[in-house]
């Protein structure tokens, strides 16, 4: 007897003291990081001190949002069990995009044909409510 396949579920970000800040402005549509007071440079992901200067005075910035595809690749296919989870999305899009401000950012594009996306195509901010707590920032072309 076969057993009854279950859905998979999609790991989600793990909410934590240190990141509650950025998941609060995802969820109200606002991309955030971490500026430092004492050297203004951003640091990304979220950490207790500057990644430049090691200042622990850190507050969060509000970005604009807009950025240009460094690089990305397209997923066609499955590889291993723990991908079955994103099945239904493939074709996907796993991009770096570098944010307006600078930083490198691990991001999906969305919002067109994968074979539309291009290095250096300019890119936004769009956020994926994927639970009550949790929205993953994704980028689309920007309009
Ligand atoms: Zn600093």
């Amino acid at each position: 007897m076969a057993e009854a396949r279950t859905e998979p579920r999609r790991p989600l970000p793990e909410i934590t003291e240190l990141t509650a800040p950025f998941w609060q402005a995802a969820k109200e549509g606002r991309l955030v990081m971490q500026r430092c007071r004492a050297c203004g440079e951003l640091t990304w992901c979220p950490r207790p001190s500057c990644v430049e200067c090691g200042g622990e005075d850190l507050e969060w910035d509000q970005l604009s949002g807009r950025g240009t595809v460094y690089t990305f690749t397209v997923i066609r296919q499955l590889a291993g069990r723990g991908a079955r989870a994103f099945e239904k999305d493939i074709p996907y899009v796993i991009a770096w995009v570098d944010l307006e401000e600078g930083p490198r950012f691990y991001t999906n594009i969305v919002g067109c044909p994968v074979d539309d996306v291009e290095i250096g195509m300019k890119v936004e901010v769009v956020f994926d409510p994927v639970s009550d707590d949790i929205s993953l920032p994704k980028f689309k072309p920007r309009s």
